[in-house]
């Protein structure tokens, strides 16, 4: 009984909390502006933006509780009209946590689930579907866990699209979505197609967040002393590289800000086929909607 009580107690102790952390939305308007709070999150542990500062958009920024202070200081300074959107970020941090799902042998969509949960799922699928689903192992993390997804296909020379997710750790409600349309593909309308599925492309992070900090976003590996984890995003593993030739849609599912965003992000230009990709995307997501 004792040993179950402590063991209840280091875990807790290990979490990091969000006390009493606020998110504020600013309204920036000048390039100076934009400036001076991206000098104020030099200091990442007690700030971060939620929403990137550029001029004339809503900067969204979470902030420690002891760093307020500094926080209005600035604010008087640079004259950003502001108001606070989140009172206490870790009374939804604690809403997500009660949201995870009991081990339980079907996938409630409900719910958010652990990496062990979501890889016997897609393990399941593959004895259920033997002829049409097959896993795929697309390679290994830092920490040693396998990067697996599932491919879906009917036929052989079907056209092939690429889904994935999970490459921010935090952003819990993208593999609980991707998982969703997987579940949804296979009852309707995933014939036509091949469908490269991996849900969760960053395991050590998402690990991570149900363990110890459920706002880490990066990799779990270490870079010196002080830097641990990248920020995976847009990086191709050799087992993507190896199979570009076989799809023509790839979609990477991110959550809180309600984008779509086409290549290439360091530039503002469209990019060479952007009239293909809005017109493909209308066609396909028209489709998708329709059926779930
Ligand atoms: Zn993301």
């Amino acid at each position: 009984m004792w040993k179950i009580i402590l063991c209840t107690v280091m875990v807790t102790a290990e979490q990091t909390t969000f006390d009493d952390y606020k998110v504020f939305k600013i309204n920036v308007t000048r390039n100076t502006q934009v400036e001076l709070l991206n000098q104020m999150v030099k200091d990442p542990d007690h700030f971060s933006f939620w929403k990137e500062p550029s001029v004339n958009k809503q900067a969204e920024l979470m902030i420690a509780p002891q760093k307020l202070s500094e926080f209005y200081e600035l604010m008087a300074q640079i004259q950003a009209p502001y108001k606070v959107s989140i009172e206490n970020v870790q009374t939804l941090i604690n809403r997500t946590m009660t949201a995870r799902a009991e081990k339980s042998k079907t996938l409630d969509f409900t719910k958010y689930h652990t990496l062990d949960t979501i890889y016997e799922y897609l393990d399941n699928l593959e004895k259920k579907y033997p002829s049409i689903v097959q896993t795929v192992v697309a390679g290994k993390s830092y920490e040693g866990r396998e990067i697996k997804g599932v491919k879906i296909s009917f036929k052989h020379n079907n056209p092939g699209v690429f889904f994935e997710s999970g490459i921010h750790a935090r952003e819990w409600i993208a593999p609980a979505t991707v998982l969703y349309i997987l579940d949804q593909l296979l009852t309707s309308i995933a014939e036509s197609h091949n469908w490269y599925i991996f849900p969760v492309c960053n395991p050590d992070g998402y690990v991570y967040t149900h363990t110890t900090d459920r706002m880490w976003r990066k990799t779990r590996k270490p870079y010196g002393d002080d830097c641990c984890g990248i920020d995976p995003n847009r990086s191709l593993s050799e087992y993507i590289k190896s199979i570009c030739d076989k799809f023509y849609i790839y979609l990477s599912f991110h959550s809180y800000s309600e984008l779509l965003m086409f290549p290439y992000s360091y530039s503002k230009k469209y990019v060479s086929n952007y009239n293909d990709l809005v017109s493909k995307f209308n066609y396909k997501t028209n489709i998708v909607l329709r059926n779930l």
